[in-house]
């Protein structure tokens, strides 16, 4: 009965963009982490709106949001706190280009 949810192309636009900032924790490459919505029943499927960046080791590895969540939390903020510094991110990267893109614009005009 569940349809699998796939990602939009905006969507994967914005996964791209989470996965661009690097990890949260390192800067290294990171790949997207799917928080647990809030007020959402068990099982639902969080937003591809609610990604944050983190590398292998700080996703799954040894000390990782998924291995050791209290202590991760603990020490770098729960993940609603890195899924709002990461749409703050992607807004200030955003608003650069479109700064940029404006700034082109007056000279070329
Ligand atoms: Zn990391
Ligand atoms: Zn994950």
């Amino acid at each position: 009965m569940a349809k699998k949810k796939v990602a939009t192309r905006l969507e994967k636009e914005h996964l791209s963009k989470v996965a661009s900032l690097g990890c949260l924790v390192c800067q290294r490459p990171a790949n997207v982490h799917h928080i647990r919505p809030v007020g959402l029943g068990m099982g639902m499927r969080s937003s591809h709106y609610q990604t944050i960046p983190l590398c292998r080791e700080h996703h799954q590895g040894q000390f990782s949001i998924h291995n050791c969540k209290q202590e991760f939390e603990a020490m770098y903020g729960t993940e609603h706190e890195m899924l709002q510094k990461t749409l703050k991110e992607i807004e200030n990267i955003e608003e650069a280009n479109n700064f940029f893109n404006y700034n082109k614009g007056e000279n070329n005009g």
